[in-house]
């Protein structure tokens, strides 16, 4: 079976590990590698050699560090393909969402490849009579980066091409469901002539995660995953003395007004709702229909819901949806939707009996629809991560964004309508960190902050854009006076 390597200073190698997790195809529901869980040998392996590198790679100018990115962005470009098919293969996404996370993935190379702009800094003079000051900012050392299932590409790809770009040297920790686009992805840039140590990839669980929190050589941590995990990294890793940026789950509401557009706001919610498997930090996995907006909307969306056609993605592009990741993790999804029955919501399509032909152990959930849903239960307050959509019902706008506003999340929150004033209202008002108006899922692109709020994120510089650049960097401000012979020179007089 195919075994998961790691990378460090250059070299490829299966580590050595006690223990080791298994990644599936869950179209297939079939085991596709193995891989080792490093601990805190392999995690002090790959500090030092991202350590020894960063010096080489600091004093590398930063057009330099760019080039490599451009030809890094060249070769993911002609690799496209094959990279989709491996994210469709070991996620279970279809192919044009597959594309889809690594399109946005090659967007956050591109902005890291604007280094030398970004890393400008400012100078003012005269701040004193004859004095001049300006602020350059340059990299930290070593960074990591850990990250989730659902993004195998665009995840990874927020994080070490903008921290290389500035500098820095970096350990990549990808989540052990997903690890082989990640080694893909890490190959590719050691093909785009990134010298060696400057990008060590390991894998392994929470034993490796805790090796890289409290390492002393470990400047920067970013994270992306669920809320307990990123509170624990947030915590921990600050405690340790870390800069870190945690985001973490979400649950987030899509408001749905009797004006909007009806096609345009089912497929909106359709995306949202189902897109991914309802795999996404972003998806729009609750939605409060104001007034009359249940009756314009959801008999479509129940129609659509109950025919999208769900099945194998990395073989078949007539699939509209794929599996959840794990065989676990379907038996959870479905667990939830049961209790969700149980504790009084309507459920209007039913996903967990879905068969799929041709894949009977796939880890499959089909679209499901749980309506007349109340704050208080289960299904209200847990994150689901699958494709479900739960709905409430509102007489107005007003107490919809006052509910939408009691969630302990913050990621993301959209409203469907064609009134500028209830849009305006509810940008205003909405406790998010990314607001769509008519757009389901909002999620920032690289030049902008990927701005989760309250228990979405730990931490105060996001993601992405120049807050990502403020992350990866510290500032020094130079202070400069000079003088011309003689002038205040004491002992000369
Ligand atoms: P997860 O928290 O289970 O795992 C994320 C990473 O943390 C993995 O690399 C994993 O190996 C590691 N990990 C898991 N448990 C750990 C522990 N106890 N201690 C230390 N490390 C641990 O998340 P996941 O299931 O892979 O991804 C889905 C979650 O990620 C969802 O909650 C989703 O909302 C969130 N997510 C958030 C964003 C965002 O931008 N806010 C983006 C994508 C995904």
């Amino acid at each position: 079976m195919k075994v998961c390597r790691s990378f460090v200073g250059g070299e490829w190698f299966a580590a050595e590990a006690a223990e080791a997790g298994l990644v599936f195809n869950p179209s297939l529901g079939e085991v596709i590698a193995e891989v080792p869980l490093g601990g805190g040998e392999l995690v002090d392996q790959a500090v030092r050699s991202a350590h020894e590198a960063f010096p080489g790679w600091w004093e590398t100018p930063a057009v330099d560090r760019a080039n490599v990115l451009f030809r890094y962005k060249a070769l993911l470009e002609k690799h496209v393909d094959e990279l989709a098919l491996s994210i469709s293969t070991e996620h279970g996404k279809t192919i044009p969402e597959a594309r889809g996370d690594i399109r946005r993935g090659i967007q956050m190379v591109e902005y890291a490849c604007g280094a030398p702009a970004l890393l400008m800094g400012e100078s003012l003079e005269n701040v004193a009579r004859g004095i001049d000051c300006d602020s350059i900012r340059q990299p930290l050392g070593v960074c990591v980066g850990i990250t989730p299932f659902n993004f195998p590409a665009m995840v990874p790809l927020w994080m070490f091409p903008l921290a290389l770009a500035c500098g820095n040297t970096f350990i990549l920790k990808p989540s052990e469901k997903v690890p082989l686009t990640a080694i893909r992805l890490v190959e590719l840039l050691a093909e785009a002539g990134l010298p060696p140590g400057v990008l060590n990839l390991i894998h392994g669980g929470r034993a490796c995660v805790d090796a890289l929190l409290t390492h002393p050589l470990v400047r920067a941590i970013s994270f992306v995953g669920s809320t307990p995990v990123a509170r624990h990294i947030f915590e921990t890793g600050t405690h340790h003395g870390k800069r870190v940026q945690a985001a973490g789950g979400a649950k987030n509401f899509i408001l749905l007004m009797p004006d909007a557009t009806v096609n345009e706001t089912v497929r909106g919610l359709t995306e949202a709702a189902f897109g991914c498997a309802g795999e996404r930090c972003m998806s729009g996995s609750t939605a409060i229909a104001i007034g009359d907006a249940a009756k314009h909307l959801l008999p479509d969306l129940v129609n659509v819901a109950k025919s999208m056609r769900v099945g194998p993605t990395f073989n078949d592009p007539s699939s509209q949806m794929g599996p959840v990741i794990t065989a676990q993790h379907r038996d959870r999804v479905n667990e939830l939707i049961g209790v969700g029955a149980a504790e009084g919501a309507r459920v209007l399509a039913d996903g967990r009996s879905v068969k799929v032909a041709g894949a009977p152990k796939g880890f499959y959930v089909g679209p499901t629809i749980l309506d007349e849903i109340h704050s208080d239960m289960t299904v209200a307050r847990e994150e689901i991560f699958g494709p479900v959509l739960n709905v409430y019902r509102m007489d107005d706008l007003d107490s919809a964004i006052e509910l939408a506003n009691k969630s302990a999340y913050g990621n993301g929150a959209a409203i469907f309508t064609n009134s500028g004033r209830a849009a305006r209202e509810f940008k205003h008002r909405i406790r998010a960190g990314m607001v769509g108006i008519n757009v389901g899922v909002p999620a920032a692109m690289a030049f902008f902050p990927f701005s989760g709020w309250n228990e979405s994120f730990f931490g105060d510089l996001h993601l992405q854009g120049r807050e990502g650049v403020a992350f990866y960097t510290q500032q020094k401000v130079t202070t400069s006076r000079w003088f011309a012979p003689g002038e205040g020179d004491v002992w000369a007089r």
